[in-house]
């Protein structure tokens, strides 16, 4: 029997879960389709929300307007879910280096909105601490898997498990139709697989493989995310995501053993306290050479749209830019000009 909604959405990670999320809300049909078995970012990323970035600690591109945005979308969604999704988890920062030190005192004195200093003997049991620490206020933990796990909850109604293939699209008069499904619109939220796609293709996405190792590490606090060269990360009960890499040039995506390596130098040089590796985990986030989302109808193809391109800060820009879109599908609100797909006119088929 076919099933008449308003749009189909394609892949439940982050950006599927959210945007269906809200249509939710607004009583918008809609139906969800997803494959377990393909690759999700989602399902591997720490999940931090962090308002400072990059070796010279400088603040992420719209993060005083999308970092509490963020924030009261997952208190809103834990509440309605019944979860725990979201924690306050201020970054602990080892400094790895004199270098790194400096850079930190730097901005600590220079526009500086979230850092702070903190004592370092708190962290000396667990942690050498050579260069001394610091603290980034404002940080937040993202419990990604029980996200994953509550939107399904919520979306379950209209959820299909099923991989979606380009070939079985079709265009009907006012919208599109896919196995017994006829939407107004589909939009694309399927993570690095809408690379391959007739009609978003020529994006400038530049993929990038990202590990993380996980690890019982017992008696480390779990209200705090630690940095040094790497990332510890609370996951659940003793358990701690280490990580990460960004390999740009990969030939595949299995677990590394060069990384895993990396990762056990490392924790050997910075913890004090025993640790065991329990899990190796492996994803590529849809990153783009511009750094900033993909987002909207295609400029040639109104009745297909795309919610993408999150790269390194899926959790923080997913919830402002999802809702963004609706807004603009619904009320014709507009989207942001730096994410908005439209800017690229030369989207063509090929
Ligand atoms: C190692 C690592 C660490 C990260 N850490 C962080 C972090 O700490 N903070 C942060 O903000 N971001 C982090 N990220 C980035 C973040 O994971 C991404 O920005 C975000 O998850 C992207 O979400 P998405 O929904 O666009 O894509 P995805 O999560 O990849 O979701 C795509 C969905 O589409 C489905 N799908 C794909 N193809 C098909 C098909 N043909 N048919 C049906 N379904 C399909 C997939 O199964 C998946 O569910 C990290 C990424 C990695 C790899």
């Amino acid at each position: 029997m076919q099933k008449k909604v308003k749009y189909l959405i394609v892949g439940q990670g982050l950006v599927g879960t959210w945007l269906s999320y809200f249509l939710q809300e607004r009583n918008i049909s809609y139906a969800i389709v997803n494959d377990s078995n393909s690759p999700s970012a989602t399902s591997v990323a720490s999940g931090v929300m962090n308002p400072v970035t990059g070796r010279r600690i400088v603040q992420t591109w719209l993060i005083e307007e999308v970092l509490p945005f963020a924030v009261s979308s997952y208190e809103g969604f834990q509440e309605k879910t019944n979860s725990i999704i979201i924690q306050k988890a201020p970054v602990i920062l080892i400094h790895p280096s004199q270098q790194m030190k400096d850079s930190f005192d730097y901005r600590l004195n220079h526009h500086n909105v979230f850092l702070r200093n903190n004592n370092a003997l708190a962290w000396q049991s667990f942690f050498n601490t050579h260069f001394g620490t610091g603290e980034i206020d404002s940080c937040y933990w993202i419990d990604l898997v029980q996200f994953l796990q509550a939107g399904k909850r919520i979306i379950a109604e209209n959820y299909i498990e099923s991989k979606f293939e380009y070939k079985d699209l079709r265009f009907i008069e006012k919208g599109i139709e896919w196995e017994n499904i006829i939407a107004e619109k589909i939009i694309f939220c399927d993570g690095v697989n809408s690379m391959h796609h007739p009609y978003f293709k020529s994006l400038p996405f530049t993929p990038n493989k990202g590990e993380a190792l996980i690890v019982e590490i017992k008696g480390l606090p779990a209200k705090h995310i630690y940095k040094n060269n790497i990332a510890i990360v609370p996951w659940k009960e003793n358990l701690f995501w280490v990580g990460s890499n960004f390999e740009w040039d990969f030939a595949n995506t299995d677990p590394s053993s060069a990384f895993k390596q990396k990762m056990i130098d490392s924790l050997d040089s910075l913890l004090k306290i025993p640790y065991t590796i329990i899990d190796h985990l492996v994803g590529v986030r849809p990153a783009n050479a511009e750094r900033r989302p993909f987002v909207g109808l295609h400029p040639y193809y109104p009745q297909i749209g795309i919610c993408n391109g999150m790269g390194t800060k899926g959790c923080s820009l997913a919830p402002y830019f999802t809702h963004q879109l609706v807004s603009h599908l619904e009320d014709k609100s507009p989207i942001h000009a730096e994410a908005n797909v439209q800017r690229f006119p030369q989207l063509k088929v090929s």
